[in-house]
């Protein structure tokens, strides 16, 4: 019942041919046989799944069920969990039990949905590997020698191997359409500021956003729907008023314009996902979309811009780990300042430390106006070209990675070749925009290959439609990996 679409499920929770409690039994078995392999999980909650699932089934019986009662569903681990582990991939945080609930986490609480655990990330969400994490690596269910993407690849390697239907993933700079990419399911991070930060613990606040996986398009509409919404204790969460994401399912592809950036097809892209790109994009015109060329001229100065930006945002925000309040603290110190610099040296890991690093000297004196005011005035440039490019269509579409999952430790040693695998991601959260990933096909060792949809600001409907009406057509999503223990 767990590979059934959630307006299946819900039917048949709805009718009783199922419960959640058995739902989530199913779920958590589904955990215990295939996560040895996978490692998608930092912490089963086994009790809370099932204690969760008994009051799904109560309401189901009162009549008090919405579309998401009973539904099981896993948290990124950089969501805060009342009285669950919060560990953030980090051993900083390893011992870290939050006393609240991320508001994301709470919305999702109240609509009924059964949390069975939470996902393993890279540390503090900075990676796109899923390797950095204190709890080891996450493998790709596809090939399991290879990774899963990152930050959320847990989340995503949960959903793409099928232990759970749906789950929550954040997207500085790519994180949740890149792992939704290399583990063939479908990813969305909507509009800056639609869905609350408080509780979603901060990489770089002007780029985070809370983001939604599940193997399609329909389904990431009813989890993104539940998750945005105005929260007073986020002051970057915008008070308007919210669509419904699945709004517009049902809208024919006839009539949108999709725009090709001259840039992201120049160079970069492997063959074998240009090919998967290419024919994803035909397979739209087919079904009734215009292509047009429109150019982004700033986008290649968007890594530059983003690794600026965004280490210089952690630099700050994390300099509240210095463990006095909570988490980890060193075990032996001389006196306040070596117990600050022993806790954070023993509870960062590497890229986490580099970060910290970069972004204090790009905020420095005589620096400052180098690197942070210069990357900060690229920025506008990046969101200046998406503005022009939309006046000549509604969505932009390209690749969302420029290979397919490449092998574990791969990259680990050059950091800068891992930051590059972010081209095609980070302009879009540099902007604010929505953005989205879904299958498109298989590339070099029967990988998926996702395709990259983008939408002018609150176009999250307008993006599920098309991914949706191109899932009504295809089958990628619909595919699923084989993973032992199944
Ligand atoms: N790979 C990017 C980084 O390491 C994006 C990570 C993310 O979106 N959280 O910063």
């Amino acid at each position: 019942m767990i590979d059934s679409s959630l307006k299946d499920i819900a039917a048949a929770l709805r009718a009783k041919t199922v419960s959640a409690v058995e739902l989530a039994t199913d779920s958590l078995a589904r955990i215990a046989a295939r996560d040895g392999q996978i490692n998608a999980f930092v912490t089963v909650d086994h009790d809370g799944a099932l204690a969760a699932a008994r009051t799904a089934d109560a309401r189901i019986a009162a009549g008090d069920a919405g579309p998401l009662t009973g539904i099981p569903l896993a948290h990124k681990d950089v969501f805060c969990t009342e009285g669950v582990l919060t560990t953030c991939g980090s051993k900083m945080l390893a011992n870290f039990t939050s006393p609240y609930d991320a508001h994301v986490v709470s919305l999702l609480k109240a609509a009924g949905a059964v949390m069975v655990g939470k996902t393993n990330m890279d540390e503090f969400a900075m990676g796109s590997s899923n390797e950095s994490s204190h709890s080891g690596p996450t493998r790709n269910p596809w090939d399991t020698t290879k990774v899963p993407g990152g930050s959320s690849g847990g989340s995503a390697a949960a959903v793409a191997a099928r232990m759970v239907p749906i789950a929550t993933g954040t997207d500085t700079g790519g994180s949740v359409r890149q792992p939704a990419a290399l583990c063939g399911i479908t990813g969305i991070k909507p509009t800056y500021g639609s869905v609350s930060r408080f509780g979603m613990i901060a990489y770089a606040s002007s780029l985070d956003q809370g983001g939604a996986f599940a193997r399609s398009a329909e389904d990431c509409a009813q989890l993104l729907t539940a998750m945005m919404g105005h929260d007073p204790r986020d002051s970057t969460s915008l008070e308007r008023s919210y669509d419904d994401c699945s709004a517009g399912l049902s809208q024919p592809l006839a009539g949108l314009r999709i725009g090709l950036p001259r840039e992201f097809f120049a160079e970069g892209m492997s063959a074998d996902v240009r090919a998967a790109v290419d024919a994803a994009i035909a397979e739209y015109r087919k079904l009734g979309a215009t292509l047009v060329e429109v150019s982004l001229p700033n986008a290649r100065l968007a890594i530059p811009a983003y690794y600026v930006i965004a280490p210089a945002e952690a630099s700050s925000n994390l300099s509240r780990f210095d463990g006095v309040r909570y988490g980890h603290r060193a075990a032996s110190y001389t006196d306040l300042n070596d117990m600050y610099c022993k806790s954070r040296a023993e509870g960062f890991g590497a890229e986490v430390k580099r970060r910290i690093l970069v972004g204090t000297y790009v905020l420095s004196h005589g620096y400052y106006d180098a690197y942070y005011i210069k990357a900060q005035k690229l920025r506008r440039l990046i969101a200046q070209d998406f503005a022009a490019a939309f006046e000549h269509c509604d969505i932009i579409a390209g690749p969302t990675n420029p290979t397919v999952a490449y092998g574990l430790g791969e990259k680990t040693a050059d950091p800068v070749q891992m930051y590059l695998g972010d081209i095609y991601t980070v302009a879009v959260n540099l902007a604010g925009l929505p953005a989205l990933s879904h299958p498109a096909g298989f590339g070099a060792g029967a990988l998926p290959v996702g395709l990259q949809l983008i939408g002018n600001y609150f176009g999250e409907a307008r993006l599920l439609g098309a991914a949706h009406q191109f899932q009504q057509a295809t089958d990628w999503h619909t595919r699923a990996p084989t993973v032992q223990g199944a």
